[in-house]
């Protein structure tokens, strides 16, 4: 009963939108831009009942203000000074009530100290998540704030969810993060086999989300960062040896900054 869906905005963010297409009430993701919210909110006859918010950046919160002011929805986000308009702040481990579902909070700090995930089991018939800019198809946020260890163990924690959990990242990035991932990992054939449905997928103007965690398992060099070949590939690309998987992540996330 419940669907999940994307609303872009600016160049390639998802604001997602929850909906019951029985009760016409919603919930939506990191409204960083109220206008196209609104539009589709009376396009589907939709009512806003809650907001979540996963990190402080303006493309993530831009719109909460307006939203909150128009349609009076509880807001969600992490503890955090930068971002007004709170209703419940939130930490780790704390749950949540979203449409009748549990929700989970997971802490994900590194992109920024203050971001958070969604996690919930019973949202759709397959698990969810909500990761913002941490994890991404394909790749994962930059580091704005946080160490290269905080951000490897976010992304640890974010691997071990189930495996047919759905990911649900905030950008459309993947055609580029998968064509770094070619560069670290140029023979493994479940990257090349994504690689040509993601490409399908863009040239028909397709969005490439939601992935899951399986298809990241298998095909993100930031949560391949124990397999022996993208830890060579990382030795030779900085010319000396790489002792832990958090350097051989600070050396993939260096690196994909000057891709
Ligand atoms: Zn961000």
């Amino acid at each position: 009963m419940l669907s999940i869906s994307p609303i872009p905005a600016f160049n390639d963010n998802y604001i997602w939108l929850i909906s019951d297409t029985k009760t016409h009430k919603a919930w939506v993701v990191d409204p960083g831009d109220a206008k196209v919210v609104i539009d589709t909110l009376q396009e589907k006859q939709l009512q806003l009942e809650g907001i979540l918010i996963t990190h402080h950046h303006f493309d993530h919160i831009g719109g909460l203000k307006a939203l909150k002011k128009l349609f009076k929805p509880t807001t969600y986000g992490p503890e955090s000074d930068a971002i007004h308009d709170i209703d419940v702040p939130l930490k780790a481990n704390d749950t949540l009530t979203l449409l009748n579902h549990s929700v989970n909070v997971v802490a994900v700090p590194g992109h920024t100290l203050d971001h958070i995930a969604y996690f919930s089991e019973t949202l759709l018939s397959q698990p969810v998540l909500f990761c913002g800019d941490t994890l991404f198809a394909g790749g994962c946020g930059r580091l704005f704030e946080g160490s290269p260890q905080q951000l490897y163990q976010s992304l640890q924690q974010l691997a071990h969810l189930p495996a047919n959990t759905l990911v649900y990242c905030a950008h459309e990035y993947t055609q580029n993060n998968l064509a770094f991932a070619h560069t670290v990992e140029p023979d493994n054939a479940e990257l090349a086999a994504r690689r040509q449905h993601v490409t399908q997928l863009r040239n028909n103007h397709q969005p490439t989300l939601p992935s899951t965690i399986a298809e990241e398992l298998s095909t993100n060099p930031f949560l391949r960062c124990t397999e022996l070949t993208v830890k060579q590939r990382c030795e030779s690309h900085v010319q000396q040896s790489l002792t832990s998987p958090v350097d051989v992540f600070a050396t993939l996330r260096r690196w994909k900054d000057h891709f």
